[in-house]
C-alpha cells in the first residue's frame, strides 16, 4: 500500500582505522527527522531509481547526496586520484542542489567518476510498514579524500560534525533526537573502526530483510515495536512499546496472528518485563496481551473502565488511576528514579491512558492522536466533549516526542494535538453549516459531510457524525427532534 522510495546514505569517515563518522543534524523543518542526528544521505533521483544496476545506482547516489550535503566528493579523475575541492566544483554543488545540473552531467564536466570500490556495502534498511513514508535505503562506507573537509552549508542541514559512537550515543542519552537507524548503526559498531562496518553490521542487516522486528529506539531503554493488528487502513500497524531498564512495561501489543505474535516473542525473549499495559480496550491494542501474559507469567494491568470492557477476555490484575507513576528504572541520562505517569484521557475510548515519561518529555499517546489517520471517536464509547478535553490536558504536557500507536512519532507534540483540535473545528463547523439549512436526518448529514469516504468506512464516518451532533447537545446549540432528525438551537 504504502510506496517504498529507493534511498542511499553513507557513513563517512576520516580513513581507514578511524571510529569517527561525519553526523549531521537535520533540520527541524524537514518533514522526515527533522531535528534528528544522521548520516549524510537522501532518495535516489527518478532516473538513479530507474537504472538497470540498482546498486551501482544507489552508489552514485551516495556520491552525489553526500557531495551536496557535505561537500565532500568520492569521485576519481582519470589518473584515480581524487579532486581538491575548487570553486568550479563548489559552483557545481550550488547548481545541483538547485537542480540545475545532474550529477551525471557535473561528474562529466569535471572529468569525475564514482568508483564502486570507494562505497563499501554495508546492507540496505527497509523503513517498517508503520510509517506511511518509507525508504530502502542503502548505507555505505566511505573515506573522505585527503585535502577535502566536510562543510554543511545553510540549508536542509542545520550542521555537521565528526563524532565517535560513544559521543554520538552519549548525546543520545542526554536527550538529542538521533534517527534509529544511526543508534542502532552506533551501538553495533561500539569501538570498533568505522571501516568495520560492512563486516559487523552486515549480518545484521540481512536479518531484518529476512523479516526480524528493527531494533526502533527513538529514546534510550524505549523500544517501539511497529506489529501487523486488524486496524482499517491506514492503521494497520499498531506500535507496541517496550519501556525501561529497572522494572520494564510492555505498553499495546496488538498482534492477533500468530506468524506475527511470533516475530514479537523474537523480540521479547531476550528482554524479560514485569507487565503488559494496555491504553485501551480496542482489539488492535490487545491482540497480544494474554498470549504475552501467559507466556511470561507477566499480569496485565490497566484502567477500570478499559477492564469492565475487556471482562471475560483477559483478566486485569492491577487496575491503573489517573496520575499512578510505573516505576521504569534509572533515566539513562542521570541516573536518577525514572517513571512513567498514566494520564486518564477518555474520548476515544472510555478508559484510556496516555503515559508520559517527564525527564525526555515523550508521550506515550495510544489512540488520542495518530500522525496517520483522525481518530475515530464512536459513541457510546467514544466522547467528543471527553476527548477535547483530554486532548488540552495532553497539550498541556511538557513532550517534546510524541509517540503514537499508530504512524511514525513527531517532536512536534503541540503542532500533530493542534492539527487534531483544528480538524474538529472544521468539522463541527461543517456540522453547524449544514444543520443551519434546516433539520436534517444523521443519515443525510453523513452522506453530505463524508462524501467520497469508501464505503467501508461510512459506519464510521456516522459515528462521528453522532459524536459531534452529542457534542452540539451538550453545548446547548442542536437538539434531536424526533427519529434521528437535529436541528440547530
Ligand atoms: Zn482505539
Amino acid at each position: 500500500m504504502s510506496v517504498i522510495t529507493p534511498a542511499a546514505s553513507v557513513l563517512l569517515t576520516r580513513g581507514l582505522g578511524s571510529r569517527e563518522v561525519y553526523a549531521i543534524l537535520r533540520g527541524r523543518q524537514l518533514k522526515f527527522f527533522g531535528g534528528f542526528w544522521a548520516f549524510p544521505g537522501g532518495k535516489l533521483t527518478h532516473l538513479e531509481g530507474e537504472s538497470s544496476d540498482p546498486l551501482q545506482a544507489r552508489r552514485f547516489a551516495a556520491c552525489r547526496e553526500l557531495f551536496e550535503e557535505t561537500g565532500v566528493l568520492v569521485a576519481r579523475k582519470s589518473d584515480g586520484s581524487f579532486p581538491a575541492i575548487t570553486d568550479a566544483l563548489n559552483d557545481g554543488r550550488r547548481q545541483l542542489l538547485l537542480d540545475q545540473l545532474s550529477f551525471e552531467e557535473f561528474l562529466g564536466q569535471h572529468g569525475l567518476a564514482v568508483h564502486a570500490a570507494d562505497f563499501a556495502l554495508i546492507g540496505e534498511i527497509t523503513t517498517p510498514a508503520f510509517a506511511p513514508a518509507r525508504y530502502a535505503t542503502t548505507f555505505f562506507v566511505a573515506h573522505q579524500p585527503a585535502g577535502q573537509d566536510a562543510d554543511i552549508w545553510p540549508g536542509e542541514l542545520e550542521h555537521g560534525e565528526w563524532v565517535d559512537a560513544a559521543t554520538m550515543l552519549a548525546r543520545w542519552r542526554d536527550g538529542a533526537f538521533v534517527t534509529p537507524p544511526s543508534v542502532m548503526t552506533m551501538q553495533f559498531l561500539g569501538d570498533q573502526p568505522i571501516d568495520e562496518a560492512p563486516r559487523l553490521l552486515g549480518p545484521m542487516f540481512q536479518r531484518l530483510v529476512d523479516g526480524a522486528i528493527h531494533p526502533i529506539f527513538f529514546a534510550p531503554d524505549v523500544q517501539m515495536i511497529p506489529l501487523k493488528t486488524v486496524g482499517l487502513p491506514p492503521s494497520t500497524y499498531t506500535n507496541a512499546f517496550l519501556v525501561g531498564n529497572g522494572p520494564r512495561y510492555l505498553i499495546d501489543p496488538g498482534a492477533h496472528e500468530p506468524d506475527e505474535q511470533q516475530r514479537l516473542f523474537d523480540v521479547l525473549d531476550a528482554q524479560p518485563f514485569d507487565a503488559v499495559v494496555l491504553t485501551h480496550h480496542h482489539p488492535d491494542h490487545v491482540g497480544a496481551a494474554t498470549v504475552c501474559a501467559d507466556r511470561y507469567r507477566v499480569p496485565i494491568w490497566t484502567h477500570a473502565r478499559t477492564a469492565e470492557r475487556l471482562q471475560g477476555r483477559m483478566a486485569i490484575q492491577r487496575l491503573l488511576q489517573d496520575g499512578d507513576r510505573l516505576d521504569i528504572g534509572k533515566c539513562p541520562a542521570d541516573g536518577q528514579p525514572w517513571y512513567l505517569e498514566a494520564v486518564y484521557t477518555p474520548g476515544h475510548a472510555v478508559g484510556h491512558l496516555a503515559f508520559f515519561e517527564p525527564h525526555y518529555g515523550l508521550l506515550f499517546a495510544g489512540d488520542m492522536v495518530s500522525t496517520v489517520t483522525s481518530i475515530v471517536i464512536a459513541p457510546p464509547d467514544g466522547n467528543l466533549v471527553e476527548y477535547l478535553a483530554s486532548l488540552q490536558r495532553l497539550r498541556a504536557l511538557p513532550a517534546r516526542m510524541l509517540l503514537p500507536a499508530h504512524g511514525n512519532v513527531s517532536v512536534q507534540p503541540t503542532q500533530v494535538i493542534d492539527g487534531a483540535l483544528e480538524h474538529r473545528a472544521k468539522r463541527e463547523k461543517q456540522l453547524l453549516d449544514a444543520l443551519a439549512e434546516g433539520p436534517a436526518a444523521v443519515d443525510d448529514l453523513t452522506a453530505r459531510l463524508y462524501r467520497g469516504t469508501p464505503e467501508t468506512l461510512m459506519r464510521f464516518a456516522r459515528a462521528q457524525l453522532v459524536a459531534g451532533l452529542l457534542k452540539l447537545q451538550h453545548d446547548g446549540r442542536a437538539r434531536e427532534l424526533d427519529a434521528q432528525r437535529w436541528r440547530v438551537i
